[in-house]
């Protein structure tokens, strides 16, 4: 116990960067909702809106190759594959031209829904938080570096359950590029060193249950593998 803190404080959660012995600390996670135009109809909504964003807590984030738990009070768990953004340089009212400068890398995320919940708390006119941010409800893999992939813009990113393709799409089919989502997202807070930007997802979620394993790629960003226990 630290003498300073009167409980024992949480640790750094931290993901493992490509090709490097250090990790990338996780400081906010913040995650895009309706950004393909496609998963939007699909849940019968204008595509043509301006981004907005729900948070999930740090140590949310579950690691590649982890088993998490069926959670609490759903009945319709759903997968989300998505392009993470991880920010390297922070900071406020970022311009679009400026905004891939802050970006440190980018790593293939699952924003994990209870999709039930999420539903009957929007019906009510409440937040989607009880729906979206729960315990090990963001596995994200490991950092790729900007200066080892690049800025990620096109390029296919997919999820399989037991094999079968349940998400196919391009990264190019993005309403709001990560670029866009950054200059949005920074008006509305200060962004920080170590805060993930979960760029929304494709159309074709859909429900797992206990044993499935899901298996998400984002091209030249590898694979993030997690089972459903
Ligand atoms: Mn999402």
């Amino acid at each position: 116990m630290s003498a300073e803190y009167v409980v024992t404080p949480p640790p750094v959660v931290g993901l493992p960067v490509v090709g490097s012995s250090e990790k990338f600390p996780v400081r906010r996670i913040y995650c895009v909702g309706r950004n393909y135009a496609a998963h939007a109809r699909e849940f019968g909504h204008d595509e043509k809106l301006p981004p907005f964003f729900f948070a999930k807590a740090a140590d949310m984030i579950v690691p590649d190759g982890a088993t998490v738990p069926y959670p609490p009070l759903t009945q319709n768990y759903h997968h989300e594959v998505e392009l993470v953004a991880a920010i390297g340089k922070g900071g406020a009212n970022i311009a679009a031209d400026k905004a891939l400068e802050h970006v440190y890398g980018y790593a293939v995320g699952f924003d994990m829904t209870r999709r039930d919940v999420q539903q009957a708390a929007a019906k009510n006119g409440k937040p989607w938080e009880v729906g979206k941010s729960f315990d090990n409800s963001a596995p994200c893999g490991p950092v790729y570096p900007v200066a080892q992939v690049g800025h990620i813009t096109s390029g296919k990113i997919q999820i399989t359950v037991n094999g079968q393709v349940r998400q196919s799409s391009d990264i190019n089919l993005m309403i709001w590029d990560v670029a866009h989502i950054i200059e949005h997202l920074s008006q509305q807070v200060t962004l920080g060193p170590g805060d993930l930007i979960f760029t929304g997802t494709p159309e074709g979620v859909s429900a797992v249950v206990k044993g499935d394993v899901m298996v998400g790629s984002v091209e030249t960003l590898g694979t993030l593998t997690v089972k459903v226990g």
